[in-house]
């Protein structure tokens, strides 16, 4: 097992990750639990993973078990409430904990319960998707959706610890690996060159379901966002740099209907843009620009935006993204490799251009 921690003062937490830790679960969270125990997770995830949580617990522990439906869909206020109810029927305190176990879905609808049932209760994550494990779990952004949009209502709380069990991915959908990878290689790109060449050499590993690797890649990826988060909790600076490939990614996600393109997959046609664009600008090399698509490749991912976007849709939907400050559009570029940076000030052409470009 390897031990992580995000540094926030008095509400720093550790994240842990190794193989089988679902069922020595007990001990790993004792400090970190309370006598009530109100675990969320969902109907795909309790059938797998949940008579371990039950196992582990429920001798010394108050336990209820509050199972939602799968998919985008039920990150809702509908859910959101149904929990609180079910809280407020057991009769549970605000001395309880409330548990996440499943993918990013149940982790920021579980983390919005906790952080307003009685004005925050203590919170505890166990991400069971790659991009759960890798990104949602750790930073401590909660949220639903409203009909207007995604992740619209939601607040800051931090969870008092994240566990990450590396063998839950051995059940999870291909497809969903390659989502969560696209957020590795973004670590990758953005803040670390080391590790991306080790992803180059890695990838068939890890798309292989090599639980070793998989670990080192979970620890690293976890070790970049938590000393991005250590350093700008709120986002209010480089914490915006986690962004890299998402203002293109969610123009995509939003064109073709929220659930067609996995979030993922959009980010990693969205670093391929990116990518595409610093090239251009001669900020990344040719040959490291054409690396990052390699790389995206091997792990199964699209380089290329949906041919079918006109160039006004991508200029509604980027002005739309919630990133857009003061009517500008603020772009994560990469420079060299292992390094990103913030721009505002790009010429639509260039953009235009890299949108539209079929790699092969
Ligand atoms: P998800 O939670 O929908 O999980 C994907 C699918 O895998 C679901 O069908 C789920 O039931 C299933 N699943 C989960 N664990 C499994 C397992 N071990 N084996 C088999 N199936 C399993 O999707 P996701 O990609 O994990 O998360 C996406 C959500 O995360 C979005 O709502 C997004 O907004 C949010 N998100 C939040 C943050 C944040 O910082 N809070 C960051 C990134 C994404
Ligand atoms: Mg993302």
């Amino acid at each position: 097992m390897q031990q992580l921690s995000v540094q926030l003062g008095t509400r720093s937490y550790p994240i842990l990750v190794g193989s089988g830790l679902l069922s020595t679960l007990a001990l790993h969270l004792k400090p970190y639990l309370n006598q009530q125990v109100f675990v969320i997770t969902n109907e795909v995830v309790a059938p797998l993973y949940l008579e371990k949580i039950k196992a582990a617990l429920s001798n010394d522990h108050q336990l209820d078990i509050f199972i939602m439906a799968d998919g985008e869909e039920a990150k809702s206020l509908q859910t959101w409430q149904a929990a609180l109810d079910a809280l407020l029927s057991s009769g549970f305190s605000r001395d309880c904990t409330v548990l996440a176990l499943g993918g990013g879905v149940v982790g920021d609808l579980a983390g919005f319960v906790a952080a307003s049932f009685h004005r925050g209760v203590d919170f505890i994550q166990i991400p069971t998707t790659l991009l759960a494990q890798v990104d949602s779990s750790v930073g401590g952004k909660t949220a639903v959706n409203h009909p207007r949009g995604k992740n619209l209502i939601g607040a800051f709380h931090q969870p008092r610890a994240v566990l990450i069990d590396t063998n839950c991915l051995q059940t999870l959908p291909q497809r969903e690996l390659s989502a969560g990878l696209a957020e590795v290689i973004k670590y990758g790109v953005m803040a670390d060159h080391d590790f991306f060449s080790w992803l180059e050499n890695t990838m068939p590993a890890l798309v292989g379901l090599d639980e070793g690797k998989l670990e080192q890649a979970i620890v690293r990826s976890c070790a970049i966002k938590a000393q991005i988060v250590a350093a700008d909790e709120k986002e209010q600076g480089q914490r915006a740099l986690l962004n890299l490939g998402h203002t293109f990614g969610h123009a995509i996600e939003k064109a073709q209907g929220f659930g067609s393109w996995l979030h993922g997959e959009a980010v990693a046609a969205g670093i391929a843009i990116a990518a595409d664009i610093a090239c251009q600008r001669n900020m990344l090399s040719e040959s490291d620009y054409q690396r990052t698509l390699k790389l995206l490749k091997a792990a199964d991912l699209p380089v290329n935006a949906p041919v079918e976007m006109p160039w006004q849709q991508w200029q509604d939907l980027m002005l739309r993204d919630k990133k857009v400050k003061q009517g500008k559009v603020r772009f994560v570029l990469p420079e060299n490799l292992g390094h990103a940076v913030l721009t505002a000030e790009l010429d639509p052409e260039l953009i235009r251009q890299a949108v539209s470009r079929q790699r092969d």
